[in-house]
């Protein structure tokens, strides 16, 4: 195994919950005991083939079937390109909204993540149509892309929820903040408007400065929001903003965690995080 495959063991283990969902049950409840609820994820994207999206579909049933009989504190979070948007439009709308049915009986919010760029658009389109029947989902707007703030404010407007990120992927200036800065600054502007305008987000950051002004501002407008964090990383922030704070922890589980992980280790400023939070903890 090469050096780089050790690591990603490593890494894996730390903040992916295992192979299988009896792992991430077992995980959860874990994670529960400490009074942080959990963003469970069975790991899959890019899907092309029906085939596939309708095992990754099985999967995410028996997830929220095992959440509900086990009582798992918690919501679950899909991704648009697991469950069918590659194939066609209409194909992901039918696939979310089985979900969200069963996800709905059982009480359980169902989030759906942000991928790149060219599927924002119909991610955040599918969203606003079925949140206004389903009312247990809410959405990812990433923070570095320029247009965020237009999108937090047309989701706020239609009483939706979002759970705000930096984001993950890379993108050209033409469409997204390269500067840290700059990234921050709209990050900023989006919880703003979120503060005084929404009255149920997620703020998913381990930014010590973000999360400080978001308990303040919690405070000045009288709202109770939820905090997100990732499974391994800032563990100790995470345990201390839970005790007063509801604080999730986003716990991804799944076959494909190698893939995953390396993917993650290739961006530079995440793999600091995870590198950092192995030895800190
Ligand atoms: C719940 C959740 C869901 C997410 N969903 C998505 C999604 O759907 N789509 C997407 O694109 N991205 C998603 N992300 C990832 C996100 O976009 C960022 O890549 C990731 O959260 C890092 O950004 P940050 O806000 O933590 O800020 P960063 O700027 O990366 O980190 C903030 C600062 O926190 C400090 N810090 C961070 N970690 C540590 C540590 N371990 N020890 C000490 N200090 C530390 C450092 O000072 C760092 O500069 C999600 C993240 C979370 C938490």
């Amino acid at each position: 195994m090469s050096v780089i495959d050790s690591l990603g063991m490593l890494v894996a283990r730390k903040w992916i919950a295992g192979e299988d969902l009896q792992h991430a049950i077992q995980e959860a409840k874990r994670i529960n005991s400490h009074k942080e609820s959990v963003i469970m994820n069975y790991l899959g994207e890019d899907l092309k083939s029906k085939k596939l999206v309708e095992q990754n579909m099985d999967q995410i049933m028996q997830l929220l079937d095992q959440m509900h009989s086990k009582k798992i504190k918690g919501s679950i979070a899909v991704k648009p390109t697991q469950t069918g948007l590659i194939v066609s439009t209409s194909y992901f709308e039918k696939n979310y909204s089985m979900i969200l049915a069963k996800a709905s009986r059982y009480d359980i919010t169902v989030w759906l993540d942000m991928e790149q760029y060219r599927f924002v658009p119909s991610t955040i389109n599918t969203y606003l149509k079925f949140h206004k029947r389903y009312k247990n989902t809410g959405v990812c707007i990433q923070a570095k892309l320029k247009r965020s703030l237009k999108d937090v404010e047309r989701i706020a407007k239609h009483n939706g929820m979002v759970r705000l990120v930096k984001g993950a992927y890379k993108y050209p200036s033409t469409i997204a903040f390269q500067d840290k800065r700059d990234v921050y600054n709209n990050y900023l502007r989006c919880m703003a408007y979120l503060f005084s305008h929404a009255d149920k987000f997620m703020i998913a950051s381990h930014d010590d400065k973000i999360i400080k002004i978001a308990i303040n501002s919690e405070k000045k407008y009288h709202k109770r929001i939820s905090f997100g964090m990732l499974k391994g990383v800032r563990s100790s922030l995470a345990a201390k903003i839970a005790e007063s704070e509801d604080m999730n922890i986003y716990l991804p589980y799944g076959e494909e965690w190698i893939k995953y992980s390396m993917r993650r280790l290739s961006e530079w400023e995440h793999t600091k995080i995870i590198i950092r939070s192995i030895i800190q903890g």
